[in-house]
């Protein structure tokens, strides 16, 4: 499995947006994506399908993707509590190093992100625009949470 090791600045503000809409939109089934990285910023969300317990097995069929690089998770909790369950660990194991769990009512305080082991880390919440060629490297103000 390639994993990109490369140090995660942050997390675009919109990409963030995404996860906590479509999270929502799930309610009550939960949502679940991995997540991409473009120099050091989250900005992809690839979903994957089907619940808690059955991720495992859609993760295998999205690691056969050519060139498939993770810098970690995004899912939702239906209830309140955002701790990582047993199986999101194992999850996390394979899966980067920066995992998000969002919780109702999904607004920008009710998430969370951990690293691999399923210990809360900081994650930055970036303005980052949207362009063809890369980034504009002046971020502006840069959230810590
Ligand atoms: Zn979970």
């Amino acid at each position: 499995m390639i994993k990109d090791r490369a140090r995660i600045r942050g997390i675009a503000r919109d990409t963030l947006k995404f996860i906590l809409e479509a999270s929502r939109s799930s309610m009550p089934e939960e949502f679940a994506g991995l997540l991409q990285a473009e120099d050091g910023i989250i900005t992809e969300v690839l979903i994957i399908p089907g619940t808690e317990s059955s991720r495992m097995s859609a993760l295998i069929r999205l690691y056969m993707l050519p060139n498939m690089r993770v810098a970690g998770s995004a899912h939702s909790h239906p209830s309140s509590n955002i701790r990582p369950s047993e199986q999101d660990l194992q999850f996390f194991s394979r899966t980067g190093d920066y995992h998000i769990i969002a919780g109702p009512p999904f607004d920008e305080s009710s998430w969370a992100c951990y690293d691999i082991e399923g210990l809360r880390r900081d994650l930055a919440i970036l303005d980052v625009e949207f362009k063809d060629v890369g980034f504009d490297e002046d971020f502006g103000d840069e959230d810590l949470v």
